[in-house]
C-alpha cells in the first residue's frame, strides 16, 4: 500500500496578520510546484485559523492547529476544542509536541486523551515523539519512543490507522542540528515495526528537527521517512516550498 507523503509546517508562536497574508499568498501561488509530490499542511496559531481558512479554502493546501483540549466543552479557560478547530476547517492537529511536553508539562496520558479527542472529532492527530539529548547520549532513544507510544498503540486498530506519527528528537528541534538520514531512518524503522505489529504499518511517519531545503531530500530518500514536520523553515515560503518539492 502506498503511504501518504506529507509535509507539515509548524509556525509555533510566530506570525502576524500581515506576515501570514504574504506567506499564505506565496504558498498558494506556487502550490502546483509541490502538491504533485506530497500533501502540504500548515499548523498555525489558533487566532490565525480564520485567516488561514479564508486564504487556503480554495487551494490544494490544508491547515491545522498546534494543540487542542482533550475535553469537548465547558469550564476549561483558555482551551480550544476539536469541534472549534473544525469550525475553522482544520483537518489536522499536532499532539504532544516536545515544547508542549517540556514547557507545559503534557504527559503521555494527556497526549493519549488529546489524540482520542482529535480522532473522535474526525481530525488527524500528528502525534510527536522523541528523546532528549541526554536520553540520546544514554542510548535510550528506542525506550523513550516506546514509552511515549505505548498507550497510543493500544488504540483500536481503526483509530490507530488514522494517525500520523512525527519522530522529532528534541536535540534536533530548532538547533540547526538535524539527525542524519541514517539515524532518523533507524528510529523510523523501529516505529514502523511497532505499528506493523498492530496492523498499522502504513501510518505516515514524519521526521522533524531542523529540516531545511538542503537536508530534506536525503531524509526523504530513506525508506521509512514519509515526510517532515517543519518548524523554523516553514516560516519562509521559499524554504518551505523547497522542502515540499523535495
Ligand atoms: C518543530 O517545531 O516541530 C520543529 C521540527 O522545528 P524546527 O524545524 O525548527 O527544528
Amino acid at each position: 500500500m502506498t503511504r501518504q507523503r506529507l509535509v507539515i509546517g509548524n509556525w509555533k508562536m510566530n506570525g502576524s496578520l500581515e506576515q501570514n497574508r504574504q506567506l499564505l499568498e506565496q504558498l498558494v501561488a506556487q502550490q502546483d510546484e509541490f502538491l504533485a509530490q506530497s500533501h502540504v499542511v500548515v499548523c498555525v496559531p489558533h487566532p490565525y485559523l480564520a485567516q488561514t481558512h479564508d486564504a487556503l479554502q480554495n487551494s490544494g493546501l490544508q491547515w491545522g492547529a498546534q494543540n487542542l483540549c482533550s475535553q469537548q466543552n465547558g469550564a476549561f479557560t483558555g482551551e480550544v476544542s476539536a469541534a472549534m478547530l473544525q469550525d475553522f476547517g482544520c483537518q489536522w492537529v499536532l499532539v504532544g509536541h516536545s515544547e508542549r511536553r517540556t514547557l507545559y508539562g503534557e504527559t503521555d496520558l494527556d497526549v493519549l486523551l488529546k489524540t482520542k479527542a482529535a480522532l473522535d472529532a474526525g481530525l488527524t492527530p500528528v502525534v510527536c515523539v522523541g528523546e532528549t539529548a541526554k536520553e540520546h547520549a544514554e542510548g535510550l532513544t528506542e525506550a523513550i519512543v516506546l514509552q511515549q507510544l505505548q498507550s497510543i498503540l493500544k488504540l483500536e486498530n481503526e483509530q490507530l490507522k488514522r494517525l500520523v506519527i512525527a519522530y522529532e528528537p528534541v536535540w534536533a528541534i530548532g538547533t540547526g542540528k538535524s539527525a542524519t538520514p541514517e539515524q532518523a531512518q533507524e528510529i523510523h524503522a523501529y516505529i514502523r515495526d511497532l505499528l506493523a505489529q498492530h496492523q498499522a504499518g502504513s501510518v505516515p511517519l514524519l521526521y522533524g528537527g531542523s529540516v531545511n531545503a538542503t537536508n530534506a531530500q536525503a531524509l526523504f530518500a530513506m525508506p521509512d521517512i514519509d515526510g517532515a514536520l517543519v518548524g523554523g523553515a516553514s516560516l519562509n515560503a521559499v524554504d518551505f516550498l523547497s522542502i515540499a518539492a523535495a
